[in-house]
This record gives structure tokens, C-alpha cells and sequence, in this order.
């Protein structure tokens, strides 16, 4: 079964054991040492973990999903707006650092699985970057 489908690193599969914290390359090790600190390598396959540019992407990425999945729906709801902000405020920023912190390692390993998907390095990484002189 050597199709066309058959790449090297599926673009779904590699995002999808990201986000369940998975190394992207074996599905097996876990990417985290600790909370959002990437091991240098996979314990399981030994893949190296720590060539992925993940830096900026991952918080840019996580505030822009809260911001447009949370919210922007939460707007909808008058209960935000008749609460006086004194209470509503504290709540609302309570409950978005709590998502935010619980969403950004996953989206940090969806993060590196895309970037793994894609053979993306820090190699690439200094590539990409405005100063092109040196
Ligand atoms: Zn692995």
C-alpha cells in the first residue's frame, strides 16, 4: 500500500498525537517533561523533539483561538453584559487564564506535530527571520 496517500509524516496524524501531548513521530513518548517544557528527545522512538521552533507560534495561536472561540460567543450572552464588571471581570478573566493555560500544551504539541508534519526546523526558523544581511 505504497499510494500516493502514503507520505512521510501524515499531516492529521503527526497534529493529532501532538495534541494528545504525543511525540509526533512514534505517537507513543510524551512530548512534555514538564507543563509546556518539551524533552529533547522522545523516551519511546528517540525522535528529536527539540529542532521544532515553537517559541511564539503556540501563545499567538492559543489567544487567538480563545479569543475568537470564547470570547467572542461569550458576548452573546446578556448575563456578560448586566453583570457589574467588578464582578463579572474577575470571573471572566479567571476562567480565561484557567482555559488558556489548559489549551496552550495542547496546541504547543498540535504546534510541533504541524511543524514535524511539515519538516520544519530551527534550521528553517533562522531562514525565515526579516534579517537575511549576515
Ligand atoms: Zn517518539
Amino acid at each position: 500500500m505504497a499510494g500516493m496517500a502514503e507520505i512521510h509524516h501524515p499531516l492529521f496524524r503527526s497534529i493529532k498525537r501532538g495534541l494528545a501531548h504525543r511525540c509526533p513521530n512514534c505517537g507513543k513518548g510524551e512530548i512534555y517533561g514538564r507543563y509546556l517544557k518539551v524533552r529533547p528527545t522522545c523516551k519511546a522512538c528517540g525522535h528529536d523533539l527539540a529542532r521544532y521552533p515553537a517559541d511564539d507560534g503556540p501563545a499567538y495561536l492559543t489567544i487567538l483561538l480563545i479569543g475568537h472561540l470564547i470570547v467572542g460567543p461569550a458576548l452573546f450572552f446578556p448575563v456578560v453584559w448586566e453583570t457589574p464588571p467588578q464582578i463579572s471581570l474577575p470571573i471572566i478573566l479567571g476562567v480565561l487564564t484557567v482555559v488558556t493555560l489548559l489549551a496552550l500544551p495542547r496546541v504547543k504539541g498540535g504546534w510541533i506535530g504541524l511543524m514535524y508534519a511539515l519538516q520544519v526546523n530551527d534550521r528553517d526558523h533562522r531562514l525565515h527571520t526579516a534579517d537575511a544581511s549576515d
